[in-house]
């Protein structure tokens, strides 16, 4: 039985070159055949509920707040109605870090499914702009006919009415991107308004929708094989347990024709008609083994089924396994590594589900003002002042009152209180007076009462400077 090490894939020169560049350092053109069949029935109706998803989320809300809001210009996260403040950026990075490991948990196990099924790059190139080149130009042996053809009434209306699509598509992918990003109520004023009041935001969107054009219209499959940093992490992420999109060497070698004549086929199953190979969207052959450039996307398992069925062969020839599973025919099994991935992330699931669950929904500071020493108000009588900030997560506005909580004195606000502005960080400054007699020397502990009415929110301890006693 042959493996990945000792057999059919012992010349690995196919590695060396991405299988879209050309000897010459071109670019080859990829012209992949039309997909059909279950498994692209089934990603068709997944993606295109994640796309309508896509399209709507700007919209839903979760206790007033977006589902997903990523405002970086305002420092405004909102993660399934959770709302992320600058001060909550350890959360937002636990948060990160914990999304990331579960992407490499998933990937250990089940290779690069998230690229082929749920991969907004794979989604618009192969579920939206794909077929729609497939609608205006015809399979893919039309569109190569078409792109070697000589410029003629009908290359030029079907080129430009798919580049317009394009254009339009990319146009409303932008404005939804840029509605994550700002959210939907200032991107709707930014739209409805006199433009020249939202130049940036509007050459912003002009710039997404260029290079998503750019994108899905020139370089397409390059954003998989040469960009994607997820790509690239595969070689260190997958491992002979990781379920992938794979063929089944030991089955289908030694490939060839099938020769009707022989009594006993001296082949294997793969009848070597490389119609996996003409319909990858990034133009490798699976038969070479796992490839970084392979997104997944199961395309060469409907049409190997299909030929399968053909020639009266049992299907899966090309399907979801793992490099065990095909060489050993061993079932899946948790290894002590998915297992040691696993036990981190529940820990930091945990962690930032306590966090999540105990994190205030209102934090104030207060610091004594830079530069400032003690003033002597009356003989015996100082006072020191401070700068207070208030971060009010609530949606809520309310008046603030403060009160010392271990200390005789009293807390006078410069002008007024401040109110706790809703989902506001607010600003304000106030004097503490103590007596000489309530002082310990340079620096006494004081304990600050932050109140809504008659309601303590917060203590806070911040220092009282005096002078030296001696
Ligand atoms: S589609 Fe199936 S039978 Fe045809 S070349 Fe590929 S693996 Fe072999
Ligand atoms: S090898 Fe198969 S699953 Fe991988 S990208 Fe190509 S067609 Fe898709």
């Amino acid at each position: 039985m042959k493996t990945v090490d000792e057999g059919i894939y012992a010349d690995e020169s196919f590695r060396d070159s991405l299988a879209t560049i050309g000897e010459d350092g071109k670019r080859k053109w990829i012209y992949p055949k039309k997909p059909k069949g279950t498994f692209t029935n089934y990603r068709k109706i997944f993606g295109y509920s994640l796309f309508i998803l896509f399209l709507v989320m700007p919209f839903l809300r979760i206790n007033d707040e977006p589902v997903l809001l990523l405002n970086v210009i305002e420092r405004h996260f909102s993660i399934l109605g959770v709302v992320f403040w600058p001060q909550d950026f350890h959360l937002f990075l636990l948060a990160m870090i914990t999304f990331i490991l579960f992407v490499v948990v998933f990937t250990v196990i089940y290779g690069r499914i998230f690229c082929g099924w749920a991969c907004p790059q794979t989604i618009f190139m192969e579920l939206l702009f794909r077929p729609i080149e497939y609608w205006i130009e015809g399979d893919y042996k039309q569109q190569k006919a078409l792109n070697d053809a000589p410029l003629s009434t009908t290359k030029f209306i079907k080129k430009s009415t798919k580049h317009i699509t394009f254009f339009s598509l990319s146009f409303l992918i932008s404005n939804v991107f840029l509605m994550y990003i700002m959210g939907t109520e200032a991107w709707l004023e930014m739209v409805t308004d006199n433009p020249f009041l939202h130049t940036s935001g509007l050459l912003l969107m002009l710039l997404f929708t260029a290079v998503f054009y750019g994108v899905y219209a020139r370089f397409r499959e390059q954003v998989c094989t040469a960009v994607c940093p997820y790509g690239r992490l595969q070689g260190v992420l997958l491992d002979k347990d990781s379920i992938v999109v794979a063929y089944d060497y030991v089955r289908g070698e030694p490939r060839g024709k099938i020769n009707k004549w022989e009594k006993e086929p001296s082949t294997g199953d793969c009848v070597d008609c490389k119609l996996c190979i003409h319909v990858c969207p990034t133009g490798i052959d699976i038969r070479n083994g796992v490839q970084m450039e392979c997104i997944n996307c199961t395309a060469c398992i409907d049409v190997c089924d299909e030929v399968m069925e053909k020639v009266h062969r049992p299907t899966g020839l090309i399907r979801y396994a793992s490099e065990n599973g095909i060489a050993k025919n061993m079932p899946f099994r948790w290894t002590k590594r998915v297992i040691a991935y696993s036990v981190v992330l529940f820990v930091l699931l945990s962690v930032i589900t306590t966090l999540l669950a105990t994190r205030p929904d209102i934090e104030t500071s207060i610091l004594r003002t830079p530069g400032m020493l003690y003033q002597e108000k009356a003989p015996g009588i100082y006072t020191n002042l401070y700068n207070i900030k208030i971060v009010n997560k609530t949606k809520k506005s309310f008046p603030l009152q403060f009160k010392l909580e271990n200390k005789k004195g009293t807390i006078q606000a410069v002008g007024q209180f401040p109110t706790a502005e809703s989902k506001s960080i607010t600003d304000g400054a106030l004097f503490i007076e103590l007596a000489q007699e309530e002082l310990k020397g340079l620096k006494t502990d004081v304990i600050v009462g932050v109140y809504r009415g008659d309601e303590k929110i917060e203590e806070i301890k911040t220092s009282f400077v005096g002078p030296a006693q001696y």
